[in-house]
């Protein structure tokens, strides 16, 4: 097994510009690059004539100029949302005002809890109510396009993929990315969902994934099993750890991710939280007092066990 997964991250990309990604499908890549973001937020344009808009970015004024001048002459009749991420959201309401279409999203209700980092909130738009609300399983029919939705928690609680009926072809929002591994941020985030939600797609036969952000996937079971052994080896990297004696998060980190750019370190601590999260649930790690970002981790009594 090994740490790293092999992205490509040689994307050409020229904002602003429709490009045909498939028959059909066309993307505009916004200009908000980022550490979170890599180039930027992926936003896609389905059908022709009247069509879909799947994540229309941040609320970026060049960007939704972008997509009014890629739609001139059609109707947008659907905005999805793949999740109420700002750098997937920020745009509807205001692509709406301009240009109509309704909006569609999963259903929550408020926060599952406190942010692990403090702020890290900021980065859902929890009052965003979409205009119609998606179920797993259901599907949304346009002219000449339907997209199968499939509820993917794990990233974020209201997580969707969609699913283009009739092509292989998945959005995947920020479930899997083009360019790197899924942040998981607790409490919106959990590992467990993550995996149930992994395990979805590889249930399905697909030939291709278009990212939130990224360039395309054209071997989506191989990514999704890579995904999977990659979660796979840093479990057992950091019950190493705690075997060791490695049992706050910081030295972890340093641990799994050598020469990490400073701008990721706060998302790979999360990373690790939410790893120690799901060892918890299956009891296989202890801490005292409720699970924190400076808490000590300890293997559980079982687990010292079975290791020895
Ligand atoms: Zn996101």
């Amino acid at each position: 097994m090994t740490a790293e997964l092999a992205f490509n991250r040689s994307v050409d990309v020229e904002y602003g510009v429709a490009e045909e990604m498939a028959p059909g499908v066309r993307r505009i890549v916004a200009n908000n690059p980022g550490p979170y973001t890599f180039l930027g937020s992926n936003t896609y344009i389905v059908g022709q004539g009247e069509v879909a808009v799947i994540d229309p970015g941040p609320a970026d004024k060049a960007h939704l100029a972008a997509i009014a001048e890629a739609t001139r002459g059609e109707r947008i009749t659907h905005i999805l949302l793949t999740h109420r991420h700002r750098d997937h959201c920020d745009g509807a309401r205001p692509l709406q005002a301009a240009l109509g279409g309704e909006i569609y999203a999963f259903g929550i209700e408020g926060k599952r809890g406190n942010a692990v980092i403090p702020g890290m909130e900021d980065y859902t738009d929890f009052g965003l109510q979409p205009d119609r609300v998606l179920a797993d399983g259901e599907t949304v029919r346009g002219a000449g396009w339907a997209l199968d939705v499939i509820h993917t928690p794990g990233h974020a609680r209201d997580h969707l993929c969609f699913a283009l009926v009739g092509q292989r072809t998945v959005f995947t929002g920020d479930h899997v990315m083009g360019w790197n591994t899924t942040v998981i941020a607790p409490p919106e985030g959990s590992l467990a969902e993550f995996l149930a939600s992994m395990e979805k797609l590889l249930d399905r036969n697909d030939k291709a994934f278009l990212p939130g952000h990224g360039g395309q996937i054209l071997t989506p079971r191989r990514v999704v099993r890579a995904y999977m052994m990659h979660r796979k080896w840093r479990e057992q990297t950091i019950l190493a750890c705690l075997e060791e004696g490695v049992n706050t998060i910081a030295p972890i980190v340093d641990r799994l991710y050598g020469g990490l750019e400073p701008g990721l370190k706060g998302a790979a601590a999360l990373s690790v939280f939410a790893h120690l999260e799901y060892l918890i649930e299956r009891g296989q790690v202890e801490t005292e007092g409720p699970a924190g970002l400076l808490s000590t981790y300890l293997l559980a009594e079982t687990e010292t066990r079975r290791a020895s």
